[in-house]
C-alpha cells in the first residue's frame, strides 16, 4: 500500500518517505503458500526444485519454529526442494548487538543490527503467568511521526523492515526462551520503534507468520498493533480479516493539543481514526484498546476526560466498545515532559470513571534500560 507523502516542512507536519528500502524477502518473513508462490515464480527451476505446500510448510516450521538457520535436518522434503529454497531465499540474520536486563523488573531490551548495517531494538516483556512472555518489536528504523512524547520519533524514518526482520526479532527471543528453559513466547506487540501502520504491507505479512501453525504461532487475539492513527492501515487490517487487536495512541482527544504532539493528527484527526477504528470493531469483533502517554500539565485535565468520552461516544449508539490504557511518560534525553503526581494522576482516572470511560494503569517496565514505552531509540540508525 502506498500512503500519501506530505512534501511540506511545516511545524508539525511529517514526511513519511523512507530514505531507504528494506531488504529482500528471507524464508522467515514467508508463509508456506508465500514460499510456494515465490518458488514457482523463480524461472529456470527444475520441477523437483519447486516445494509443494507441504514441504514449504515443513520447510517453513523448521526455520520459524524449530529456529534453524540451515537446511540440513528437514525432514520428509526433497532434497533438491529444500536445497533451492535455501539457496534462492535463504535465512536473514539479525545480529544481537547488546542485550540488557533490567535491574529492577525482569524486562530485557535487545539491540539488532540489520544486515544493511542499521539498527532496532526489542523488548521482551514477562506475562503474569510463568514462563509466558510478550514481545515488543520494532516495525520500521527511526520513525516519520515524530510524537513529541518519544525518543524514537526524533530519529526520522531511515526506512521500513521487511516481513522477515519483524519475524526474526521474535524468532531470536523464542530461541532463547528455549534455550535457557525460561519459557516461550505467548504473545507480540507492535510497540517498538516505528509506526506499524506506516509499514502495513510488511506489518501484515509478518502477522501472518507470527500467526501460522507453521510459523511462531501466536494465536492472533494474543498480538497487539498499535497505531498513532494511519486511518488507511486501519482499514488494510479490517480488510485483511485479522484476529490481532487494535491499539491507539490517543494522548489526547482535544484536537489543538493532540496537533502538537502528534503532528499526524493534523493528516489523520482523531474522528477519522476512530471512525476507521468503529470499522474494524465490526469486522474483528474486539474491543479497541486505547492509550494515552500521561504528561503532567499536558493531558490529565477534566476537559480532556470529557473529549475523550465525547470521542468514542460514550453513552450513544456510536459508542466505540474500547479500554483505555494510561501510562505515565518514560522520560529520555531532551524530553520537556514529565510524568503527573499520583494525585494528577488520581484526579484524571476519577474523571473519566465519572464518564464511564473504563481505565488500566499500565505498567511500562524496563525504564532503567531504555526499554519503557517512548524510550526506544538508537544512536547509530
Ligand atoms: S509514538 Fe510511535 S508513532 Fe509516535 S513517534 Fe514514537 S514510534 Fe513513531
Amino acid at each position: 500500500m502506498q500512503l500519501p507523502v506530505r512534501a511540506a516542512h511545516d511545524e508539525g507536519s511529517v514526511s513519511l518517505v523512507a530514505k531507504k528500502a528494506a531488504p529482500r524477502e528471507r524464508l522467515q518473513g514467508m508463509t508456506p503458500e508465500r514460499l510456494v508462490e515465490r518458488m514457482n515464480a523463480i524461472e529456470g527451476l527444475a520441477d523437483n526444485e519447486r516445494p509443494t505446500l507441504d514441504e514449504a510448510r515443513r520447510i517453513i516450521a523448521h526455520v520459524v519454529q524449530r529456529g534453524s538457520d540451515v537446511g540440513l535436518g528437514v525432514r520428509n522434503v526433497r532434497a533438491s526442494a529444500r536445497d533451492a529454497a535455501f539457496a534462492h531465499i535463504g535465512v536473514g540474520k539479525l545480529e544481537l548487538v547488546e542485550r540488557h536486563a533490567s535491574a529492577v523488573d525482569p524486562f530485557v531490551k535487545y539491540l539488532f543490527e540489520c544486515e544493511d548495517g542499521a539498527r532496532i531494538e526489542t523488548v521482551r516483556i514477562p506475562l503474569h503467568k510463568e514462563g509466558r512472555f510478550s514481545i515488543c518489536v520494532s516495525s520500521q528504523v527511526g520513525c516519520a511521526l515524530g510524537c513529541r512524547f518519544c525518543a524514537t520519533g526524533t530519529m526520522g524514518l531511515v526506512r521500513h523492515l521487511a516481513a522477515w526482520e519483524i519475524v526474526e526479532q521474535v524468532r531470536h527471543v523464542s530461541r532463547e526462551l528455549k534455550q535457557e528453559g525460561l519459557g516461550r513466547v505467548h504473545g507480540v506487540v507492535f510497540q517498538g520503534m516505528g509506526e506499524p501502520l506506516h509499514n502495513v504491507d510488511n506489518v501484515l505479512d509478518a502477522l501472518d507468520v507470527i500467526t501460522n501453525p507453521c510459523g511462531v504461532a501466536v494465536d492472533g487475539r494474543a498480538v497487539t498493533v498499535c497505531t498513532a492513527g494511519i486511518v488507511p492501515g486501519i482499514r488494510a487490517m479490517a480488510e485483511r480479516g485479522t484476529r490481532a487487536r487494535l491499539a491507539i495512541s490517543v494522548t489526547t482527544a482535544r484536537s489543538d493539543v493532540r496537533r502538537s504532539l502528534m503532528p499526524i493528527e493534523k493528516k489523520y484527526p482523531l474522528s477519522e481514526v476512530l471512525d476507521a477504528a468503529r470499522a474494524f470493531v465490526a469486522q474483528n469483533n474486539r474491543l479497541v484498546m486505547l492509550s494515552f502517554a500521561l504528561l503532567a500539565g499536558v493531558n490529565t485535565s477534566d476537559e480532556d476526560a470529557a473529549a475523550l468520552a465525547e470521542a468514542i461516544g460514550v453513552g450513544t449508539d456510536r459508542a466505540l466498545p474500547v479500554r483505555l490504557s494510561l501510562v505515565e511518560h518514560n522520560a529520555f534525553e531532551g524530553t520537556a515532559f514529565t510524568r503527573p503526581s499520583d494525585e494528577e494522576f488520581a484526579r484524571f482516572v476519577d474523571a473519566l470513571g465519572r464518564l464511564g470511560v473504563p481505565v488500566v494503569r499500565r505498567y511500562s517496565g524496563g525504564g532503567d534500560i531504555g526499554a519503557a514505552c517512548g524510550q526506544l531509540v538508537v544512536e547509530r540508525p
